[in-house]
This record gives C-alpha cells, sequence and structure tokens, in this order.
C-alpha cells in the first residue's frame, strides 16, 4: 500500500517538475512577504536576515524555477509541472519579484511567520532531498506518499503560529520559576565557555524532553495525543512535522523552561534552535546515513526509527532526542548494531486522515481498539 506511488528518479524530468514548482510557490508566498511584512514576518527573525540577502533569494528564486522548468521540458514528455513552474514564475514576476526591494517594517502587535517557514523550508528541501535521494533507507518510498500534503500541513502551521508557541511555551516556566531569585546561576552561565555552555543547554533540556516524552508514552490519555506522531509509516523528513498541538506545548514547554530560566546567553539559545530544529528532521529522514561513531554521541536516524517501530516488543525505547546516554542512564537505550525496524508506525491504531480531524480526533475518541500502553503491548 504505502509504495504505490513510484518514487522519482535522477534523468527522467520529473523531479526538476517538482523543484521548478516547489521554489515558483515559495517566490510567489515571499512576494506576499515583501508587500505586507508587517502581518506576514516577524520581527525576531528579520534580524536574522537583511533586505539584500532576501531581495537576492528572490531573485535566485525566480531564476531556479525557470531554469528547472526548463530541465524538466527537456526530460519529461509530461510538461504539465514544468509548465506550472513557470505560470508560477511569470506570476511572481509579474508582482514585481524581480525589482522588489525591503522596506522599512512598522511594529504591529501580531503577524505570522511566514518568512520563517519559507526559508525554513528551503534549508530543509535543500539539506534533505538530495540525502533521501542519494542515501535511501527505505529505497521504494515515495515523498509524495498517501499523507505527505498533510505532513506538509502540520510543518506549516507549527512554522506560522512560532510566535504563539514562543509566548505559550513560555509561560509555565515564568510561572513556576519566575519568583526564583536565579541571578547566581545566571552569572555561572554566564562564565562557561560557548561550547560548554550550548552542551549544557542541549543536555538540560534533552533531559526535561525525556520526562515530557516518556510521560505521553506511559499515560493513556496523552498517548491518544502523542501517537499522533508515531503512526506515520513512511519516515522521512517531512514526517517528523505530524505532532499534535497538545503534544508541541507540552513537551516544548517542559524542555524549553531550562533554557527560558537559567539564563543562556541569545547566541545558545539560538545555536540551540538552529540545531534541534535541524537535528530533528535529520532523525525522521528516510536515509540510511549513520554517522560512524557519532552515533554513540547523538540520536541518529536509525536510533529514531527504532523509537518509531511498529514491532510492540520494541516499543518504549530510545525516548532521547539528541543524546543517546540517557536513554542508557534510565533502562531504555535500544540499538542493535546495524539492524533497522522493519516497519514504522502502530500497528493496531486507527487515525482520521487529515490535519483537522487529527486536531480533534483525540480530545473525545481513541485512535485505539485495544487500550494499552506501548510499554504494556511490549510487555505481551
Ligand atoms: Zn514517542
Ligand atoms: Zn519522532
Amino acid at each position: 500500500m504505502k509504495d504505490q506511488i513510484k518514487r522519482m528518479r535522477v534523468g527522467e524530468g520529473r523531479i526538476s517538475g517538482a523543484i521548478s514548482i516547489f521554489l515558483g510557490t515559495l517566490s510567489l508566498v515571499g512576494i506576499l512577504c515583501f508587500k505586507f511584512p508587517e502581518q506576514l514576518t516577524t520581527k525576531e527573525f528579520r534580524e536574522v536576515y537583511t533586505a539584500e540577502m532576501v531581495e537576492n533569494l528572490m531573485l535566485g528564486g525566480i531564476i531556479a524555477t525557470f531554469l528547472f522548468a526548463l530541465v524538466s521540458i527537456l526530460l519529461n514528455k509530461n510538461k504539465q509541472n514544468a509548465i506550472i513552474g513557470i505560470c508560477l514564475g511569470v506570476l511572481t514576476i509579474v508582482f514585481g519579484g524581480i525589482t522588489v526591494k525591503g522596506r522599512a517594517v512598522e511594529e504591529i502587535s501580531w503577524s505570522i511567520g511566514l518568512d520563517w517557514l519559507i526559508l525554513d523550508l528551503l534549508i530543509m528541501v535543500v539539506l534533505f532531498v538530495p540525502i533521501e535521494l542519494f542515501f535511501p533507507k527505505n529505497k521504494l518510498q515515495s515523498k509524495f506518499h498517501e499523507e505527505w500534503k498533510t505532513d506538509l500541513i502540520y510543518f506549516g502551521i507549527s512554522h506560522l503560529a512560532i510566535q504563539l508557541f514562543g509566548v505559550i511555551t513560555k509561560k509555565p516556566a515564568v510561572a513556576f520559576f519566575g519568583w526564583m531569585n536565579l541571578e547566581e546561576v545566571h552569572v555561572w552561565i554566564s562564565e562557561l565557555p560557548f561550547l560548554v555552555e550550548l552542551f549544557l543547554a542541549l543536555f538540560i533540556t534533552d533531559l526535561f524532553q525525556y520526562w515530557a516524552h516518556r510521560f505521553f508514552h506511559s499515560h493513556h490519555y496523552l498517548w491518544r495525543f502523542h501517537s499522533i506522531h508515531h503512526s506515520t509509516q513512511n519516515m522521512d523528513w517531512l514526517a517528523g512535522s505530524r505532532t499534535h498541538f497538545m503534544d508541541i506545548f507540552f513537551t516544548r514547554s517542559v524542555s524549553y523552561m531550562p533554557l527560558y530560566i537559567l539564563g543562556f546567553s541569545t547566541l545558545t539559545f539560538n545555536v540551540y534552535i538552529l540545531f534541534i530544529a535541524i537535528h530533528a528532521v535529520l532523525i525522521h529522514a528516510n536515509t540510511r546515513i549513520n554517522f560512524g561513531f557519532l552515533k554513540y554521541i547523538i540520536t541518529t536516524p536509525q536510533y529514531h526509527h527504532w523509537h518509531h517501530c511498529e514491532e510492540p516488543e520494541h516499543y518504549g525505547n530510545n525516548f532521547a532526542v539528541v543524546f543517546p546516554f540517557i536513554d542508557k542512564i534510565f533502562g531504555t537505550y535500544y540499538l542493535p548494531g546495524k539492524e533497522w525496524p522493519k516497519g514504522t508506525g502502530l500497528v493496531d491504531a486507527s487515525f482520521p486522515k487529515g490535519f483537522v480531524k487529527q486536531l480533534f480526533f483525540p480530545f473525545t475518541k481513541n485512535p485505539f481498539k485495544n487500550d494499552l500502553l506501548p510499554e504494556e503491548k511490549s510487555k505481551r
């Protein structure tokens, strides 16, 4: 079932057609960000780039849209995708894509992170599409499997709501620890060398994440929400985004708590966010790349695919997202040599398809016929 859709291969002109549509769409949406920066871009993220950078990116995006469309026309008998790509490129030019200039932005009370969504999507595609194309784990799996659009919507929503998530996940940290005087801890952390501070930030957040994650696996009602993340049968770079709002809110609130209260520097915070954004995508990717001895220090796709394993006897392992030794400490480490799980997903769950249905479903309904927790199943 899951390999119904034929995987694209280099030389057929289908990949170039898809890339042309992808870049054309990003360029067109990018133009909207130039026109309505107050509403569609976020203050925090605007500080990361300059007007000149995004103007050049826009121009490069339009040129690349046409180049990939041209390659697709030359290689593929079916011209449909190339034509769509060209139309998107032309529309972007009509809306001023070539001459557009970044302008000063007024502050308004709300905005959505469309700029962050475009740039993150672009970076992820540049990094992970070649990795999955040339070093795949499952060689038959297509990027455009049955549920890729749902996963893309999850990716999109979590990026657009970046400010909202930022604000609400900070609230519990402030509520619980705001009254404490942690001045001495802040001074101690600020005096640490950068790499030590970064390691500490990664370690403490992963420790908090570990227990939040394990809690979601060991509580019947919470497992309904987290099992959505485990429902994916086609592990790939987009699949990790399939995470219910409640799951993101709770797990992120708990794991970010140390970052909010212990006084890590802005640099550490930003490097942490960048690292986690890329690494979390990597560990879900459909790639056999195994990073040699590094797999004992940092989690790899093989490691996290075992966490998503569909065989009940291996449920309830590998909760750590960054450091496998945290699982070692708490007895949940599982990495059998070079072996990979036969399949990923959940054997006895039935979820409705689509983002909106999955958003409401777990509040009132149970996706499992047999209401056993992963750990209970693994002991059967
Ligand atoms: Zn899990
Ligand atoms: Zn996962």
